[in-house]
């Protein structure tokens, strides 16, 4: 069966001497994998159009393996060019690849991860916002859409809505004032000033079209980032390597990313 679909390229490997095996998030089946023959081939436009990073009009059939494609043909519609001469954004790119793998279904419809992972690289690539704002926003909305959201409306405890020292205790996904706040929470808990909590609501709350409209100085960010980080680390239990390798080229860690 032929199927044209849209698909944001998130892993691209080779495979023999002519052709390659990609992963691709699809709007309407989640993540597929698909071979692509002859990609290797530098005149061919299929090779052109499945390259990391690519986000391309897609026409697959189904391969012997009903789990994996095979890419017909393929059509550019937008492959972030500027992005690829940004270091950092390339390597901040590549982590969002790494958590769409494993927050993505296969056969399942994901139009709205699609769509915040595709936002979030239009706005590297075209330096509109900091990166470490595009970072928390795809990190906190691509959690919400796996089913993971914090509950971030009110303290936990007593229910006010702000306080000046608000915490944020990751590992729960909750906030909690500094009236509330126990002491046996106190080790884990990260405290946000009222600045880190809106943005840390923007980021769950926010419609889509607004989810990147908000400023933070940077300082802020780095703590917003903190709070993303560590929350995905507990819900996710595990460690992006892409996303060691970004802190380290972006300066924001001194941890060199082990190498495998
Ligand atoms: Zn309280």
């Amino acid at each position: 069966m032929r199927l044209t679909t849209h698909g944001l390229i998130v892993k691209e490997q080779t495979v023999g001497e002519k052709d390659k095996l990609v992963t691709a998030v699809t709007a309407d089946m989640g993540l597929i994998r698909a071979f692509v023959k002859g990609a290797k081939n530098i005149r061919s436009p299929k090779g052109a159009a499945t390259q990391l990073l690519c986000y391309s009009q897609l026409v697959v059939y189904s391969g012997k393996n009903k789990d994996t494609f095979i890419i017909d043909e393929a059509k550019v519609v937008d492959m972030f060019s500027k992005l690829r001469r940004n270091v950092e954004n390339m390597c901040l790119a590549q982590y969002f690849c790494e958590l769409a793998m494993h927050i993505c279904p296969h056969g399942q419809p994901v139009e709205n991860q699609l769509k915040v992972i595709l936002n979030g690289l239009y706005l590297l690539s075209e330096n509109k916002r900091h990166p470490l704002l595009v970072k928390a926003c795809v990190e906190m909305r691509l959690m919400c859409y796996a089913g993971y959201q914090p509950q971030l409306t009110m303290c936990s405890g007593c229910g006010c809505y702000e306080s000046d020292n608000m915490y944020f205790i990751p590992r729960e996904g909750i906030l909690t004032c500094d009236k509330c706040i126990s002491q046996e929470k106190l080790p884990y808990a990260l405290l946000l000033g009222k600045g880190v909590t809106r943005a840390l609501r923007h980021t769950i709350y926010a419609e889509e079209s607004k989810l990147f409209s908000f400023n933070l100085p940077e300082e802020s960010l780095i703590l917003l980032n903190t709070a993303t980080e560590q929350f995905m680390n507990y819900m996710l239990e595990r460690d992006f390597q892409t996303l060691t390798f970004y802190k380290f080229m972006a300066g924001y860690s001194k941890t060199p990313p082990k190498v495998i």
